[in-house]
């Protein structure tokens, strides 16, 4: 006899399909203010129905030097959504609304393939689906009279570092302290539970000369290009793949014009490691081009994400989502990734977090993004079994 929540979320399965089409045709790349904002009042007027109470945080400003950072960016808030009084202990549950999708771009709608079995659309993996199915899977739970401990926490900022949302992210992995994170990113290819990933960072660097006539007065000039080359020469020997230490450069500018030795140079680069003490590496790695004048280098850091090793209690809450998978009699194959996510900042703060939990698709931040309908009803099952029974004990 399967649980009640299981058939209702069965039952729904052209609903889930069409509340994929309504979120994946409404844009929310690019801090489209108003697809984010009618985003997050679709999903949070659900969860209030369901009794939850909404707060609407705003956010933090993020570092102006990092690249492509507009001092004009809308800053959005992010969306703190506290279930009624439940059983067993904190879930908290992470989705992110935006995704890398140009809102006036070609790639706008969810079109179904011929044979029903995928379709492609902005976001339908990272993450509209994953917003689908969590929604769903509460609502199912609590029709069922499943009355989980529950916290949702939508952000809007995950594809760009989650500047805007770290300090709520934080804050709330705190309060859920003795429960778990459940993240909605799209599942790795082949189904697979994301138990390990890479943490990162971004990383600036400026070059600082004295301009100068090339063809009167060379002798004079102390070119910030040159200064720059050498330190990105450098930083070209510093990555170990066999420690998973990665470092990357771009983009670089640097001069205004063929005829003037440049006085400015600047590059931006891009860091990825496997724990704490290849983060301080890579930290004083990069401290240590710093140069004083004439020729300049000033290196500027933030390792925004850190990583999310794998540990016992992981793995323990891995193993409980297989447990959940088989009894449904679905797979569940564990695996690693260099990708980063909301679940390295929560994991981060002592909650043992999973975040793959949502769709299974590929083609993640291309116009070739594309879901395999049925995980709509697979993962919103999966999802909700979980909870249900970490709501049970199965958690303490
Ligand atoms: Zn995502």
């Amino acid at each position: 006899m399967p649980e009640r929540f299981l058939t209702i979320i069965d039952s729904r399965r052209d609903a889930l399909l069409d509340d994929l089409r309504l979120h994946v045709g409404t844009p929310t790349g690019g801090f489209h203010t108003p697809g984010l904002d009618r985003t997050r009042a679709l999903l949070t007027d659900r969860l209030r129905r369901l009794g939850a109470s909404i707060d609407l945080v705003p956010g933090d400003p993020k570092p102006d030097w990092l690249f492509g950072v507009s001092p004009n960016s809308p800053i959005p808030p992010t969306a703190v959504c506290r279930g009624p009084a439940g059983i067993g202990p904190p879930i908290l549950l992470a989705g992110h609304l935006d995704t890398v999708h140009d809102p006036a771009g070609p790639f706008r709608e969810l079109t179904l393939a011929p044979d029903g079995a995928t379709a492609t659309g902005p976001g339908c993996v990272d993450m509209k689906g994953g917003l689908v199915i969590l929604v769903a899977a509460l609502e199912a739970l609590a029709e069922a009279g499943v009355m989980p401990n529950w916290t949702v926490v939508f952000n809007s900022d995950e594809e760009t570092g989650s500047y805007h949302s770290e300090a709520v992210l934080r804050a709330e992995a705190r309060r859920a302290a003795g429960g778990v994170g459940l993240a909605v990113e799209p599942a790795l290819p082949d189904g697979s539970l994301a138990v390990e990933r890479l943490g990162t960072g971004q990383f600036r660097i400026d070059a600082r000369g004295r301009a100068a006539h090339v063809g009167r007065d060379f002798a004079s000039g102390v070119s910030a290009v040159t200064a720059l080359a050498r330190a990105l020469v450098t930083i070209g020997d510093l990555p170990d793949l066999t420690r998973d230490k990665i470092i990357n450069v771009g983009p670089v500018e640097g001069g205004i014009a063929t005829n003037v030795v440049p006085d400015r140079a600047s590059a931006w680069g891009n860091v990825r490691f496997p724990s704490r003490q290849i983060a301080d590496e890579l930290q004083r790695d990069l401290v240590a081009l710093e140069r004083p004048g004439p020729a300049s280098v000033h290196v500027r850091t933030s390792f925004n994400r850190p990583a999310k090793p794998q540990t016992p209690e992981t793995l323990r809450l891995a193993a409980l989502a297989r447990h959940a998978a088989e009894t449904l009699g679905q797979r569940l194959p564990f695996a690693k990734t260099g990708g980063v996510c909301d679940g390295n900042i929560l994991q981060s703060e002592g909650l043992p977090t999973i975040d793959t939990l949502g769709v299974r698709g590929g083609g993640l931040h291309t116009p070739q993004e594309w879901i395999e309908i049925p995980s709509l009803v697979e993962r919103c099952q999966l999802l909700a079994l979980l909870m249900a029974r970490i709501a049970a004990g199965a958690w303490t």
